[in-house]
């Protein structure tokens, strides 16, 4: 909103969309515009294919008079791509505007394959995807990709990743949206690309949780990553470094080297990589977090120890986070999310932070499980495809 009195046609579908106002009546309430004005602006978003009179039927107006139609945000108009990248495996996924996953797929895709040969690949199976989805590529307004490094999202580059070697400064969104063009043939998209952390917050803050004003989520698979969503936008930092927990230094760690370079590193002693590592010493086969997480799902007890431990060496560096933040939700999700990896946070949460900071905490694992990524990277560019000052270009370049 640009203020009272000020709605252009963005304020009026941002208005829709959220559910504040959504009738004619309401929306001249809100805005302070004229009957006029306002059945104006909402002719732009009906001729775009953006707003649709509601299944509802009419409801009495706040004005008084004739009761009102309802008007609802037209998420069929166009379709979202999404697609998370972990180290060795990825998933991609058709999405509707309002969040639904249309199609998917997930399978290997090897990070360390470099940036070319990676997110060529994610253009083949973006095709395939709208093909399965039965949408045209000409349909698709945005992508959204979830990395597992540090990015700045001004120029969609990641940073000094230590689990993306050759993705340094590489131009991700321009490759991809080059991909997908050559796959398709249809035009250039809008690409975004954020932290796979930040992203699976966004995911299940909004799904699941959209009141939460404080919302915290820990990734821990091969590395450890937080996401934090605060008043409803991920908290990024000045420089995209929010949350990069997994490489504070822990007492505990002192000799082991972390895939960063350091020693004494959170991620090099309490990952799912850690602890894949600390089994295989005692003769169990485990080379990654997600053999940890089947030792886990069945029943391993040795993992289930491993993962305990875990948890109370990240409990303890999230008593700081919880004691900065006061978060209303704690979710803990990626491989090692689990009973016995919960259990340990808790120890340490609750021995360690303030019991103010932690009265009306949630600790929880993830909801959307392995799709949180995706989920929030599709939310993300509709988020930022409809936002109201992105609204009026758009609508211009469509000759509204
Ligand atoms: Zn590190």
């Amino acid at each position: 909103m640009t203020g009272r009195g000020q709605g252009s046609a963005g304020d009026l579908l941002e208005l829709v969309r959220t559910g504040r106002a959504t009738t004619r009546g309401a929306l001249q309430q809100v805005t302070g515009l004229s009957r006029a004005t306002v059945g104006q602006r909402l002719d732009r978003l009906f001729r775009a294919g953006w707003l649709r009179e509601g299944a509802g039927g009419p409801v009495d107006s706040p004005l008084g008079g004739r009761p009102s139609i309802t008007l609802e945000f037209d998420d069929a108009h166009a379709v979202v791509l999404a697609a998370d990248l972990d180290t060795r495996h990825a998933r991609a996924c058709v999405l509707s505007l309002s969040g639904e996953i249309l199609a998917e797929h997930g399978g290997t895709l090897v990070i360390e394959d470099g940036p070319d040969a990676v997110l060529g690949e994610l253009g083949r199976w973006f095709a395939e995807l709208l093909e399965k989805a039965g949408h045209q590529a000409s349909e698709v307004c945005g992508i959204g990709l979830a990395v597992p490094g540090p990015v700045d999202t001004d120029t969609g580059r990641v940073v000094q990743p230590p689990m993306m070697p050759g993705w340094d400064g590489y131009d991700i969104r321009g490759r991809l949206a080059r991909a997908f063009t050559e796959h398709t043939g249809a035009p250039r998209v809008p690409v975004l690309v954020d932290n796979d952390a930040n992203l699976m917050a966004y995911g299940e803050q909004r799904t699941g949780h959209p009141d939460c004003q404080a919302f915290v989520l820990v990734k821990v698979s091969t590395g450890i990553g937080a996401g934090v969503v605060v008043g409803g936008s991920i908290f990024r930092g000045i420089d995209g470094g929010a949350g990069d927990i997994g490489h504070i230094r822990i007492p505990a760690g002192a000799q082991a080297l972390c895939r960063c370079g350091s020693y004494g590193c959170l991620a090099a002693v309490a990952s799912g990589g850690a602890v894949a590592r600390r089994l295989a010493e005692t003769g169990v086969p485990a080379a990654s977090g997600s053999d940890v997480r089947d030792l886990l799902a069945s029943g391993h007890p040795g993992a289930a120890a491993f993962a305990r431990e875990a948890g109370r060496q990240v409990g303890d560096v999230l008593a700081t986070v919880v004691t900065l933040l006061n978060p209303g939700v704690l979710m803990i999700a990626g491989d090692l999310a689990g009973t016995s990896f919960l259990t340990g946070v808790r120890e340490l949460l609750y021995q360690r932070a303030l019991p103010r900071s932690t009265a009306h905490l949630h600790v929880l694992t993830s909801r959307l499980g392995e799709r949180a990524g995706l989920v929030g990277a599709g939310a993300l560019v509709v988020e930022y495809l409809y936002a109201p000052e992105r609204v009026e270009e758009r609508l211009l370049a469509l000759g509204m």
